[in-house]
């Protein structure tokens, strides 16, 4: 379940008429994701099956033109040939570069990965915002997982994992010092290098995170320079900015030279409106909104000579790329927090990574994968196995990992119950 990251349609007709492309960009665009929600339906069911092989996988999608599309071309090609207008062009791929460092033509496909990902979810292509916000949905977890009988600790750091493939033992420290637990099986959300870390085995090879989180809270949202456009109408859907499809590949390209992007895509999700209950009742009913921004095109590797420095600069141009759409600059309407400072957080991968563990800040814990075996990088039967029988990835870096869609928990559970 992922609370946002969907593309919105340009289905009014007053988006339609307003974009270069007109009606015919339209009829692609309902073309290209007809093909993307066939894909959806065929693939999304085997997520939760053993893993297909590749060639088990092109037949169960049975489309050979969606099949080159996504598994076979870089994404630009079917993009460019199905649409015309730039920014068209730019909002179908923003889905391919989310947290992903690639370009439209990259010959390793990873952006074709995380597009497939993007469009399948539900067999639909359809995200859902959990209703409370995450939080309310790891309380339900939590809650299912006592009443199941298991015991959660917070705050217990594991040290090690020693496993002789059939009994394991995890050490762990915590305020009152440390021990060890006994295990038959141990499943791991940490990442595939923290998991690693743990064992003493080889770490995989390292994926850097690219992107720029922005999370606002707001006092009400800002009024638009497009008076056609109800803020409102506006902030329901993915409010892209500065994505047009040349302006993404100006930036990866100033990002491959070393350069952050001088004018910075980015994308703004306002999950209050879809869901006010993820804020406080009273706030909700004073008109208050959450703005969260993804920024693209922005590896770790811009950050280290000097995170805060390059954090300081890289919102202030993202700000202001926004702010370009705006009547009133977004600083009038941000909420003041009890000391009166404005409530909005930056944070660069190395920030996600410090605080969060993800490596490289890479929000998929490692480059994503095409979910079909893949024998020559020991994939497993259910793409959650490692170098060690009894010990099982249950996060987001096993195959058809990723994001917060519970896929890789449960197939961990079923490789688990099949041993
Ligand atoms: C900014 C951002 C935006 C995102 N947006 C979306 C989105 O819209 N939709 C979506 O589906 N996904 C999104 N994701 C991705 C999603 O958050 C991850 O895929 C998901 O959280 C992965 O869950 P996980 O349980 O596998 O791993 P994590 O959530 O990374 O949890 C692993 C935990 O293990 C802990 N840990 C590591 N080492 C140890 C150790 N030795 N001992 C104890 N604990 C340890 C870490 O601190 C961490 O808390 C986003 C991620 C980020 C950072």
């Amino acid at each position: 379940m992922r609370a946002c990251w969907s593309a919105a349609a340009p289905t009014g007709p007053g988006s339609r008429s307003r974009l270069t492309g007109g009606d015919k960009e339209f009829t692609s665009w309902q073309s290209f994701y007809g093909v993307m929600r066939l894909v959806a339906e065929r693939v999304f069911p085997t997520l939760t099956e053993p893993l297909p092989t590749r060639e088990a996988l092109r037949a169960r999608i049975g489309d050979e033109a969606a099949w080159r599309m996504l598994f076979e071309e870089p994404l630009g090609v079917a993009i460019e040939e199905y649409f015309t207008d730039d920014l068209v062009r730019g909002t179908v791929l923003t889905d391919a570069l989310i947290g992903t460092f690639a370009d439209a033509h990259d010959p390793t496909l990873l952006q074709n990965r995380c597009f497939l990902y993007h469009v399948i979810g539900g067999g639909t292509g359809d995200w859902n915002v959990p209703v409370g916000g995450m939080g309310a949905l790891t309380d339900a977890l939590a809650n299912a997982a006592r009443a199941a009988g298991a015991e959660i600790v917070t705050g217990h750091e594991a040290t090690r994992v020693d496993t002789d493939g059939s009994r394991a033992e995890v050490t762990f420290r915590s305020d009152t010092g440390e021990a060890t637990v006994a295990a038959r099986h141990v499943l791991v959300n940490a990442s595939p290098e923290a998991l690693a870390a743990l064992t003493g085995g080889e770490p995989p090879a390292p994926a850097e995170g690219a992107q720029f989180k922005v999370n606002m809270l707001l006092r009400r949202l800002p009024r638009l320079r497009d008076r056609c456009v109800d803020a409102r109408e506006a902030f329901a859907g993915t409010f892209h900015v500065a994505e047009g499809y040349r302006q993404l590949a100006a930036a990866y390209g100033e990002a491959s030279a070393g350069r952050l992007p001088s004018v910075p895509p980015s994308e703004i999700y306002c999950h209050s409106l879809t869901d006010p209950s993820v804020l406080g009742p009273e706030l909700a009913a004073r008109g208050y909104q959450t703005l969260t921004l993804f920024g693209l095109h922005t590896p770790a590797r811009l950050f280290a000579h000097d995170n805060g420095a390059a954090r300081a600069e890289l919102l202030a141009a993202t700000l202001a790329q926004l702010d370009a759409h705006l009547e009133e600059p977004l600083s009038d309407c941000l909420a003041p927090d009890a000391d009166g400072r404005p409530c909005i957080e930056a944070k660069t991968p190395l920030d996600l990574e410090r605080e969060l563990r993800l490596p490289g800040g890479n929000i998929f814990h490692r480059a994503l994968s095409f979910p079909y075996a893949d024998e020559s990088a020991g994939t497993g039967r259910w793409g959650v196995e490692t170098a060690h029988a009894n010990v099982l990835l249950c996060g987001a870096g096993a195959v058809r990992g990723g994001g917060v869609s519970g896929i890789p928990g449960h197939n961990a559970a079923m490789a688990a119950l099949g041993r």
